[in-house]
């Protein structure tokens, strides 16, 4: 069901403390921790807590639980001083966008320029 936690979800397991992660920040409904693999020296992904598969099932079935995860992210950039310079929140939403894991999560990404159009 939508928002429960899923056995075989990774971003699940981090939630439940059941796989490490290096949390930034942490509210009630949303967690913060740092992309194991960093494409920019600021890295990192914003979840909700409850599972859904990606953004859009996320903005559909509990659209507060979306703006929440967008404030922390703004909250990220400013804690890691990226704020100013600029930095990218990025939805990878299907495979055939580059989602890997399909727990809604949103990238922040800062620190380095950043071109456009993304690859
Ligand atoms: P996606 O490709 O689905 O948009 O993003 C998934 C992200 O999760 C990737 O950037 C990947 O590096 C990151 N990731 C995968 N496994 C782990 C993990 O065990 N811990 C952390 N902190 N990040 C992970």
């Amino acid at each position: 069901m939508a928002g429960e936690p899923q056995a075989d979800c990774l971003f699940c397991k981090i939630v439940a403390g059941e796989v490490p992660a290096t949390v930034v920040r942490e509210t009630e409904t949303t967690l913060a921790f740092r992309d194991i693999n960093p494409q920019a020296p600021t890295h990192v992904l914003v979840i909700p807590k409850a599972h859904y598969a990606d953004a859009a099932a996320l903005a559909a079935g509990a659209p507060q639980l979306a703006a929440d995860m967008l404030r922390e992210a703004g909250e990220v950039a400013a804690d890691d001083k990226t704020a100013e310079s600029g930095y990218r929140i990025v939805f990878n939403t299907g495979s055939g966008a580059g989602q890997t894991v399909f727990h809604a999560h949103a990238h922040v990404l800062g620190g380095r320029g950043l071109e456009w159009p993304p690859g």
